[in-house]
């Protein structure tokens, strides 16, 4: 086991408000890396204990980062500190935040939950977020809509992506074309239209044809005839025939789809779930 001096320890090594990992002089804060959980330094290694490169980096967290910003992050950390963390492994489901942090003007100690930086997120999307979903859907019952991820017994993973697309942070390439990056900014299934969330999940052919295999596999197997339209896909689910879960079961489906460069399949969705039940 290693000693560390002056206190030090990788497992509470900070990449924000550290006075050590400064860019221009300041040290550094990005929200979108924080708001993604990505807190520590260890969280930055490969496996074989080297800082990620930005297409790992791209792979590992998903999520829109400039390789701007990846620079200016990756640049700023000490080697040796590195060398320091080479031989521990960082967990971060486990940390503890002994010392404060200051996000915003949000000071966290002790403990920082999925919870707080939840409510993070929220403090800042629902006003642009309820304003985009009602401006297409009109009247809606915002009670529900908030609640219902976590009404359901379903997984952290899947939770989240209907979470993000709520709340209009899912990282489709929509949200991308501010950066002005040099990528194609087209939807990746179709590689027609523009790639935003409501497309992606729902307006995309491939999600379309996706979704109807669904009903008529639900029509067939249960009986009514059960539409899913955007509003039940980005909002709330109405319906009260079928399990709630299977629709987050299925925005999870074409979620896992777009970063792994297929296309929402029935038959694999079916597989998945069928396999995880087991
Ligand atoms: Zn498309």
């Amino acid at each position: 086991m290693l000693a560390y001096k002056h206190n030090f320890s990788p497992h509470r090594y900070f990449l924000w408000n550290n006075k050590d990992i400064r860019f221009k002089n300041k040290s550094l804060f990005f929200r979108n890396w924080f708001e993604n959980k990505i807190i520590l330094v260890g969280q930055l290694l490969n496996e074989d204990g080297y800082l990620l490169s930005y297409g790992e980096f791209i792979y590992k967290f998903k999520i829109p980062i400039t390789p701007k910003e990846y620079a200016i992050v990756f640049d700023a950390i000490p080697r040796g500190v590195v060398s320091l963390l080479n031989s521990s492994v960082v967990d971060v489901s486990n940390i503890d935040l002994h010392e404060n942090i200051i996000i915003g003007n949000i000071n966290i100690k002790d403990k920082c939950s999925n919870k707080q930086i939840r409510n993070i997120v929220c403090d800042t999307t629902i006003p642009s977020a309820r304003f985009f979903w009602s401006n297409i859907y009109g009247d809606i019952q915002w009670g529900n809509a908030w609640k219902i991820a976590n009404k359901y017994c379903i997984s952290n993973k899947v939770k989240e992506v209907s979470f993000k697309m709520l709340h209009r942070i899912y990282p489709v390439k929509h949200v991308l074309e501010r950066f002005k990056l040099n990528i194609d900014y087209k939807c990746d299934f179709c590689g027609m239209e523009k790639e935003t969330i409501l497309h992606l999940f729902f307006a995309c052919i491939y999600s379309r044809m996706f979704w109807i295999d669904i009903k008529n596999f639900v029509t067939k197997e249960i009986g009514p005839v059960v539409l899913f339209n955007g509003f039940d896909i980005m909002i709330y689910f109405r319906n009260s025939d079928i399990d709630k879960d299977v629709v987050y079961l299925i925005t999870f489906h074409i979620h896992k789809c777009k970063w792994s460069n297929l296309k929402p399949n029935f038959f694999h969705f079916i597989n998945e779930v069928y396999v995880k039940q087991l």
